[in-house]
């Protein structure tokens, strides 16, 4: 089976050793293209230099992730624009909202994520957004650009039902990450797992973080690897009814239509 992890930060110091390899057991494992996370500037910039290494297998985001929304400035969206404009990247992002931690201010987050999506608008890519615990905010903010936005997706999907349903009616897409693997916090999960359509899910690692707890036996290190990403496939075939490798092609063509990778660069 064949799969793309939408997900992975591997500009983290935590790969910065063994980045080849981890490739390569990537690759090994069957995951044919890669998504790498960029979450501020630098590793945007680091994320994009990272794909001229691998072209055509790794593409990348280029946004402000809300922790780091504090330190956003007019200076770093111009600088964003002009990394939009990479033919290596697929998707502004990761911005939205974190109200669990906190790390910037609300206010801040908000102008960041607002001044995120509408260059989203502008450059017409798709928006790669985190949530968490902000469902209300994030939910009215997406109301109000949704119709300029070309496509969306919420990574690492671990709110509920409600934010679910509300996210699709809002023709957004879900990213799903080891969370559903973890039996402390993502059971009320699985029951969701078979409600979304297939043509709207998308499966990632978010390596190096959320290691997959089902993973048999356990990895000496806690490190995530995009290796594991078929862990988190199978907990998606454990849930829902199709046949496994129904949903395995599904998902490959909802990633492959979402970040546009089949078409050439223009
Ligand atoms: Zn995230």
């Amino acid at each position: 089976m064949e799969f793309i992890d939408i997900g992975v930060n591997l500009t983290n110091s935590d790969f910065s050793h063994d980045l080849d390899d981890v490739i390569r057991r990537a690759q090994e494992a069957g995951v044919i293209n890669m998504i790498v996370t960029g979450t501020d500037l630098e590793t945007s910039e680091q994320a994009v230099a990272l794909c001229r290494q691998h072209p055509d297998y790794l593409f990348c985001t280029a946004g402000v992730h809300p922790h780091d929304a504090k330190d956003f400035t007019h200076i770093s969206l111009s600088q964003l624009k002009a990394l939009a404009s990479e033919p290596a990247v697929k998707a502004i992002g990761e911005t939205g909202l974190d109200f669990n931690r906190d790390f910037s201010p609300r206010p801040q987050q908000e102008a960041a994520f607002c001044a995120q999506l509408e260059l989203a608008c502008q450059t017409g890519l798709p928006v790669f957004m985190h949530e968490r615990e902000a469902f209300k905010r994030q939910y009215a903010i997406l109301k109000d650009y949704r119709d300029h936005l070309s496509q969306g997706v919420i990574h690492c999907f671990t709110a509920d039902k409600t934010a679910l349903y509300a996210y699709l009616d809002l023709d957004l897409h879900i990213g799903l990450t080891g969370w559903i693997c973890d039996e402390r916090r993502g059971q009320h999960l699985l029951p969701l797992l078979k409600d979304i359509p297939l043509e709207r899910l998308m499966l990632e690692t978010d390596a190096p973080y959320l290691l997959p707890r089902t993973l048999c036996p356990k990895p000496k290190s806690r490190r995530n690897e995009p290796a594991y990403l078929p862990e988190v496939a199978a907990t998606v075939f454990a849930h829902r009814p199709e046949p496994a490798e129904h949903i395995a092609s599904a998902c490959l063509t909802t990633t492959r239509t979402f970040f546009r990778l089949n078409q050439p660069a223009d």
